[in-house]
């Protein structure tokens, strides 16, 4: 996708502070966190959002679940963390690109939305 900003990142067109990679997935730190350690998981694969999974491409997501523990171990945050895709409008979705948030290093609130 040319016009997408985590696509560009993924290339390296974009830089970016880069926590893991492999085949499939790209994390890094999000622009502006949210919390003490707040990272961003993506697909290299462009997928719009939670809404665009499908059988056909939803193995990604393992992928990204496999990802998750190994970074949030590497982050040292042994305390636990959260997890978080925000999809649409509603949920305030402002990069078409799917990804999840990490947020950790810190006692996190109850709300969450
Ligand atoms: P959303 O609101 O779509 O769930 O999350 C998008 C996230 O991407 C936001 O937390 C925002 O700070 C982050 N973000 C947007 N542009 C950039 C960028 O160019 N670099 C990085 N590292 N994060 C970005
Ligand atoms: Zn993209």
């Amino acid at each position: 996708m040319m016009d997408c900003i985590f696509c560009k990142i993924i290339k390296g067109d974009i830089p970016s502070s880069k926590v893991y990679e492999n085949e499939y997935v790209y994390a890094f730190r999000d622009i502006n966190p949210q919390a003490p350690v707040h990272i961003l998981v993506v697909p290299k694969e462009h997928i719009s959002s939670v809404d665009e999974i499908t059988a056909e491409n939803s193995a990604i997501v393992a992928k990204i679940f496999e990802a998750i523990p190994e970074i949030a171990k590497s982050e040292k945050l042994s305390g636990g963390y959260r997890v978080i895709s925000n999809c649409g409008a509603d949920a305030c979705q402002s990069v078409k690109h799917l990804h999840f948030h990490i947020l950790g290093g810190a006692q996190l609130g109850e709300q969450m939305g």
